[in-house]
């Protein structure tokens, strides 16, 4: 029998109301595996602040170390509130300052539209009825966002602004590897996304996920610029399997994807470091708006807990399980607020948790 320590941080507006239902779905999982789950809790974002005055304290970065993986909520409060000493910053401090102390450098986001819930989608029906399941492995801590020198410089109209895009081999190499990899374990095919025609830096990152690619020749592979994969994602995004990004255009075509599906309270992420250590969370945010109302969709952060079994506790077989109960769930016409429509049957965050926990039984 194994014990698996999970960092818990569950932060602000919904994050411990989902939580608490990821909960129960890993508890669940530990009855029917014999594997146990030791959580440690620790505070995060504004409920740290209240406690400690910093969003990402010692005490958590110290429970997270002592752990195998972090499972994580969200943080930030109500939008008016930004500039406010409590909350202003809350994100960076908290999500880059635990990507920076593990070294997150992989950045997993599936984007699935369940044909039940095509009508969520922005896309034309005849595209959304169709459904798709993809995933966007985006580099996460090199790339323009943080390649040096950056700065301004100078006045008046010769004043300028710059920053730099570098990427090593190493780093995409990494990337490259992640990303072949989990494909072997989807649908086998690695779309790169670069600006080849335009950047040297792309040109680089071409050259070197070729050689990646050329050592999985069970997967496919198809290079594609990132202005074609911004529109191939809106006319068929069923074409994709796995988009392999560097950190800007994966930061842009991850939220577009997101944004195809319509709804955030089903999309979990991942953010993992080398070996098998890694962050897991919802894509969205703390939805003050919603919060203590019973609305909230746990389904991100039930799937965010299915992707941790995967990614750092190699359960393949259990996050299946997972996965398959929530689409059971969903097949069943249960829907909690945010994805309800006339006809459907309402449930809270609470019944939702429990119907996911009941199946899983079956
Ligand atoms: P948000 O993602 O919190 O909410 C956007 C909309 O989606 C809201 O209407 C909300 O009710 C809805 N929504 C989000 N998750 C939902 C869920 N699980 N179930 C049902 N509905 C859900 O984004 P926002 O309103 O722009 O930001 C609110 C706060 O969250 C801000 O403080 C922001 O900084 C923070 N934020 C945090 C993270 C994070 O922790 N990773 C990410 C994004 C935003």
């Amino acid at each position: 029998m194994s014990t698996k320590k999970v960092a818990v941080l569950p932060g602000d507006g919904i994050g411990p109301e989902v939580m608490a239902e990821a909960r129960k779905v890993l508890d669940k999982i530990e009855e029917s595996t014999g594997v146990t789950f030791e959580y440690n809790q620790a505070l995060v974002g504004g409920a740290a602040w209240d406690e400690y005055k910093e969003h990402l304290p010692e005490s958590t970065l110290e429970t997270c170390r002592n752990c195998d993986a972090i499972l994580f909520g969200s943080v930030g409060g109500p939008v008016k509130e930004q500039n406010s000493e409590k909350w202003s910053g809350v994100e960076v401090n908290s999500l880059l300052g635990l990507r920076k102390a593990f070294e997150l450098y992989a950045n997993l986001r599936p984007a699935k539209l369940f044909p039940s819930l095509a009508f969520a989608s922005s896309l034309r029906e005849d595209i959304s009825q169709k459904g798709f399941d993809l995933l966007v492995v985006r580099e996460l801590t090199g790339g323009i966002y943080f390649g040096q020198p950056k700065g301004r410089d100078g006045e008046g109209a010769s004043e300028k602004a710059f920053d730099t895009m570098v990427y090593s081999r190493k780093e995409v190499r990494r990337i490259a590897e992640m990303a072949f990899e989990v494909a072997r374990k989807r649908n086998q095919k690695v779309t790169s996304i670069d600006k080849a025609n335009v950047l040297t830096t792309m040109v680089f990152w071409r050259k070197v996920v070729e050689e990646v690619a050329a050592e999985y020749p069970d997967v496919e592979y198809e290079p594609m610029y990132v202005d074609n994969a911004a529109m191939q994602l809106t006319k068929n995004p069923q074409q994709f399997d796995v988009l392999l990004c560097g950190n800007m255009f994966g930061d842009i075509l991850s939220d577009e994807a997101a944004a195809l599906t319509g709804s955030l309270g089903l999309l979990p992420s991942a953010s993992l470091a080398e070996g098998s250590f890694g962050m897991y969370e919802p894509s969205g945010g703390s939805a003050p708006d919603i919060a203590g109302t019973g609305k909230a969709n746990p389904i991100a952060q039930i799937l965010s807990a299915a992707m941790m079994l995967r990614y750092s506790f190699d359960m393949e077989d259990s996050a299946q399980k997972i996965e398959h109960s929530v689409n059971s769930v969903l097949e069943q016409g249960y829907r909690t607020a945010d994805i309800y429509t006339d006809g459907d049957k309402k449930v809270t965050t609470q019944e939702m948790g429990d119907l996911i926990v009941e199946i899983l039984d079956l």
